[in-house]
């Protein structure tokens, strides 16, 4: 199997939130053009982010401002099929990575994106029907159709990465999963290790727990939020967010952090994260307070 790789930038910028966050299309415009500036190329979206809208919201941009297309990595997401309230033929939220399905998300992402082609498209999450034989089809003729250069999924077990992975004679270069100091569970499941073990960096959303590591309530936010304050002060962090990123940073999976804000100063403060070093007694400390015990 031939080696291709896909260069994301360090950090990736997400985009879920884009139509939260009620931006002009000159704000839109702002923001993408911070991205860039600040070296973020890889932009991740999903066909359902906004209930649909989020592409488009950022395609504008796209269609007011062409040239940004080429400095940038485009990521799109299918496979979840959401429930329309009135539409008696779509009653049920659902999975759906039939080759039919995975075929017209990816034409409507190119649509609402204004671009010709996807860097890459990944399975939005694990589907219990999911025939690899049929998604193998849908990647392998919208690759050389030239619509979608690289594949990936999001969410899968190790199981499911291989189960996938046995039928492409290309590599999947990602898996996106959920790390956070409040959501472990892929670093001991085995989700990082095949990572590591076949050398694709995986991405990672929700680093902050969707912010709840700053304002969450909880019993174990509050505990974790005691201990990356005192290894901010340890580390002379600006704020937690950069313990953060430097601990999922740190596993030797190399992932891409997703950063999910849409404020300019908060993306600065993610990315000057860089600088700031854990040891691993720091590491296993935030590993402690998730878990509520050491290490056994
Ligand atoms: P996140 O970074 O964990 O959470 C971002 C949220 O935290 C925003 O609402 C942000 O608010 C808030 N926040 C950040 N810093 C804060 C602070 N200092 N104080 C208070 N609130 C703060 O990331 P996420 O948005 O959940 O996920 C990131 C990206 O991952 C998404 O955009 C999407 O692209 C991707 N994702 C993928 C999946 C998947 O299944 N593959 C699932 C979820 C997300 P402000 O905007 O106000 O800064």
């Amino acid at each position: 199997m031939s080696k291709i790789t896909l260069a994301l930038s360090e950090f990736v910028a997400g985009f879920w939130r884009l139509a939260d966050w009620q931006l002009s299309l000159t704000a839109r415009r702002q923001l993408i053009e911070t991205y860039l500036n600040l070296g973020v190329s890889s932009m991740d979206h999903a066909d359902i982010y906004g209930g649909h809208t989020c592409e488009s919201l950022f395609g504008d941009v796209l269609k007011q401002a062409p040239h940004l297309r080429d400095g940038m990595t485009l990521i799109s997401k299918c496979g979840i099929r959401p429930a329309i309230i009135g539409d008696t033929s779509r009653y049920v939220n659902h999975y759906d990575t039939g080759r039919d399905h995975i075929m017209h998300s990816a034409e409507h992402s190119l649509t609402n994106l204004a671009t010709d082609y996807l860097d890459l498209l990944l399975i939005h999450r694990p589907d219990p029907l999911m025939d690899a034989d049929e998604v193998a089809e849908a990647f392998v003729a919208l690759r050389q159709s030239g619509k979608v250069r690289h594949f990936g999924v999001s969410n899968f077990s190790p199981a499911q990465f291989s189960l996938l992975q046995s039928r492409l004679d290309f590599p999947l270069v990602t898996n996106q999963v959920e790390l956070s100091p409040m959501s472990m569970s892929v670093l001991h499941d085995g989700t990082l290790d095949l990572c590591q073990q076949l050398k694709i960096r995986p991405m990672l959303w929700s680093c902050l727990g969707g912010g709840n590591l700053m304002t969450g309530v909880g019993e174990k936010a509050i505990r974790l939020r005691g201990v990356l304050e005192h290894i901010k002060q340890q580390t002379g962090a600006a704020d937690i967010s950069q313990v953060v990123y430097a601990w999922v940073r740190m596993h030797p999976s190399r992932p891409h952090p997703i950063i999910g804000s849409g404020k300019p100063e908060r993306i600065a403060m993610a990315l000057a994260s860089d600088k700031i070093k854990l040891d691993r007694q720091q590491w296993f400390s935030i590993w402690q307070a998730s878990t509520g015990h050491s290490v056994p």
